[in-house]
């Protein structure tokens, strides 16, 4: 049998055990070709930070199986959208009928050893606890990899090194990302038993909820807030845009601090035991920020490649499907016998047929337009929303009419009336390059 480390040269390098890496790996590994995934944490997953929910669909077209032996959490039935004020809250919330789940709640340590633990049972090579430093470089071509104790070399290496890829920029394919490209996500984990969770939450055995937050206590920032319900868990955490946080001078666990003690919030995570917290980058630069995606030798996958469709909090689903790509890209290569990225450009090609490029392009103003506008949508009219609801709903004798016409004419007291023309053409501008 080929011995791989004796010779130290393989088909397929993978850099990074995320969902990015296992799914190019494992998609290289189905052909037979041989691939080996480089990991410097202690198991795939050790060191990967989320919400969050993995998405049902993208993951059957890896993995056609999972919900039977994955480690999943709870088939999210409900969906809120919370509008927070310093003390209020106004709430949208949507719960399936469809049987067939949209999306699990996961704990990143476990889902994303199991699919490495898949990956191995189909051919991949895992090695753990080695952290790739350099790329091995010969003739503008990518040919390997250095460790901290070997090198190794390969036809193709497939960058899967996450948000702060700093192979993708030794290889020349993307620059330092700016505070602006990237968001600070902090989060903690209560251990909550699971009937308290099915109360609080309104849900039944195994059934979920994911919560979005937006407004206070990031109002007039870039930034959401999420609570997702686990087996016997509740995740709370927030996301605020780096540039912010830095100019602000704020601290992303004061935020979530606040956001703990909200009156509608407090409640859902009272009495829990904190588990975890942690923090991790969220690349928020969206398609204007994507990087030139292959080289010679070389492709760039999943967070690496700055995939992520922030406002729905989608990253897994675009990382497993970018890492699917590149494998399917790699193994085409392979039987070319071409590695220059005259082949692997099919990678691209792949992608910009696919609902990640289409979708980050129709996306690819909201980002700079909510920088520009984040005191009016962050701020403003979230807390517009939450007075028009106080005045609905309050029964205090006074002419509705008048009521309706105080609400009214306050929007144009409080506001300046070209902001809310710009206010109103940026909305129209978003909606519309979204639709087109
Ligand atoms: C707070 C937060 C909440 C989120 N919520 C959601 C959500 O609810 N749903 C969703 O779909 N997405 C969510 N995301 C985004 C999602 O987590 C990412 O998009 C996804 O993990 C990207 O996968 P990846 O494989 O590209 O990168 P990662 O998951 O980051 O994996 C990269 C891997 O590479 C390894 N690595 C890095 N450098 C090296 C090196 N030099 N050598 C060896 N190994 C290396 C790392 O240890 C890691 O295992 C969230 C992200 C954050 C931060």
């Amino acid at each position: 049998m080929y011995n791989i480390f004796m010779e130290n040269k393989t088909q397929v390098i993978v850099v990074g055990g995320g969902p990015a890496g296992i799914s190019a790996a494992v998609t290289v590994a189905r052909t037979g070709k041989e691939v080996i995934l480089i990991e410097r944490g202690n198991f795939c997953g050790s060191k990967n930070v989320f919400g969050g929910a993995v998405y049902t669909k993208p993951i059957k077209e890896i993995f056609p199986n999972f919900e039977e032996n994955a480690p999943l959490e709870r088939n999210n039935t409900k969906h809120k959208y919370m509008l927070l004020t310093e003390n209020e809250d106004t709430t949208i919330s949507h719960s399936s009928v469809d049987e067939n789940s949209n999306s699990y709640t996961v704990i990143r340590a476990k889902f994303d050893r199991w699919l490495s633990e898949q990956a191995k049972k189909e051919g991949v090579t895992i090695v753990t606890q080695t952290l790739v430093k350099d790329l091995i470089i010969k003739n503008n071509r990518i040919i390997g990899i250095k460790t901290e104790l070997e090198d190794y070399y390969a036809d193709i290496v497939i960058l899967a090194d996450g948000v702060n890829s700093l192979l993708a920029k030794k290889a020349g394919l993307r620059n330092d990302f700016k505070p602006s490209d990237v968001a600070l996500g902090v989060k903690e984990v209560f251990k909550i038993d699971s009937e308290k969770i099915n109360e609080r939450f309104n849900l039944k055995e195994n059934e979920g909820c994911i919560t979005e937050i937006i407004g206070y206590p990031m109002n007039g920032m870039l930034g959401l807030g999420y609570i997702y319900t686990n087996k016997n868990s509740v995740t709370i955490g927030l996301g605020v845009a780096l540039d912010e946080l830095t100019e602000k001078q704020l601290k992303p666990y004061e935020l979530l601090d606040k956001l703990k003690l909200h009156p509608s919030v407090a409640p859902l995570i009272k009495d829990g035991e904190l588990l975890e917290y942690s923090a991790h980058l969220i690349p928020e630069g969206g398609y204007n920020k994507i990087p030139q995606l292959y080289g010679n030798g070389v492709m760039v996958v999943g967070d690496a490649a700055m995939l992520v469709n922030n406002l729905h909090w989608e990253g897994t689903n675009l990382a497993m499907i970018s890492g699917k790509f590149a494998g399917e890209t790699a193994v085409e290569a392979i039987k070319m016998n071409d590695f220059s990225k005259n082949t692997l450009k099919l990678y691209k090609q792949k992608l910009d047929k696919s609902f990640i490029i289409k979708d980050l392009k129709s996306y690819r103003n909201l980002m700079p337009t909510m920088h520009k506008r984040r005191n009016s949508f962050t701020d403003y009219y979230i807390k517009k929303i939450s007075s028009f609801f106080e005045m609905f709903t309050s029964v205090d004798g006074i002419v509705k009419r008048d009521k309706f016409r105080n609400f009214i004419k306050s929007i144009f007291t409080d506001r300046n009336i070209s902001e809310l023309f710009k206010d109103g053409f940026a909305g129209i501008k978003l909606l519309w390059e979204i639709l087109k």
